[in-house]
């Protein structure tokens, strides 16, 4: 299983390092109320599923895990870290080591129309892709230069950090489990999404449903679980 992909590389990419569960334990976990299980995924055990995500049954989708590694941009996981539930993070710390300078540049500049609720984001000319680029890198590259001479001087590295920009890499873990995944899914590989967030959620759902590719098919094909 390839468990890694990079979604803006260098810097940027998803790694599933770890996880438990099948589809056919979604099944069982449901068949227990039965006092029944199944030995194999079969035509029958595939009903249950769709049955299940259809009627929105979501405790059976909970008996698995799913362990990220993940690096992304601090504004990308700002809006990972709102999803709360059945999430369990651990982020590395710009208190304890100093952070490395590497920065997510856009590849092209993204314009905005419309109103709260309802914008449409379109691709920006060349002019504007060369304006956001050069900025973003000149302010990258200038803010990454006072940081280190604020630790050349002594000040903590929990002070200095606080003049790094919203696109400095971050590196961290998140678990859950496969009824949260879909919830996050659900909600960030819709086309309302941040465009960055959105690259990421769409490679999880690809590592994902390698490990769970029917379950991965119902999700498709009924939605999500809802909470
Ligand atoms: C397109 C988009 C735009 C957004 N814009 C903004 C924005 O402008 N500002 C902003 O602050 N956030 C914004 N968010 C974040 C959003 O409001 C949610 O915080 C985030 O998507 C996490 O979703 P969640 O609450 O379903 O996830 P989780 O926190 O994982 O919660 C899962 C589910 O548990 C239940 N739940 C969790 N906590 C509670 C609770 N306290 N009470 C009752 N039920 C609970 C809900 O059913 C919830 O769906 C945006 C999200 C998206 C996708």
């Amino acid at each position: 299983l390839e468990t890694i992909i990079k979604v803006f590389p260098p810097h940027g990419w998803i790694d599933l390092e770890n996880y438990s569960g099948t589809d056919l334990d979604i099944v069982n976990a449901a068949k227990v109320s039965f006092v029944k299980q199944s030995d194999s995924f079969e035509a029958a055990e595939e009903r249950v599923l769709n049955f299940l995500m259809r009627e929105r049954h979501g405790s059976p989708f909970e008996h698995n895990y799913f362990k990220f590694h993940v690096r992304a941009p601090i504004f990308v996981v700002r809006e990972w870290q709102r999803h709360r539930i059945g999430f369990s993070y651990n982020e590395e710390s710009g208190r304890y080591v100093e952070l490395r300078p590497d920065f997510y540049v856009p590849e092209t500049a993204r314009t905005q129309e419309g109103r709260p609720g309802a914008y449409r984001f379109e691709d920006g000319n060349e002019a504007q892709t060369d304006q956001i680029r050069t900025a973003v890198m000149m302010h990258c590259k200038n803010a990454f230069r006072y940081y280190e001479n604020l630790l050349a001087s002594g000040i903590a590295k929990e002070q200095a950090r606080i003049l790094l920009p919203l696109n400095t890499y971050t590196e961290f873990y998140f678990t859950c489990n496969a009824r949260s995944l879909m919830n996050f899914l659900e909600l960030r590989m819709s086309s309302h999404a941040m465009y960055e967030i959105r690259k990421y959620a769409d490679a999880m759902y690809k590592l994902w449903a390698e490990v769970m590719p029917q379950t991965a098919k119902a999700f498709e094909h009924h939605g999500f679980v809802a909470p």
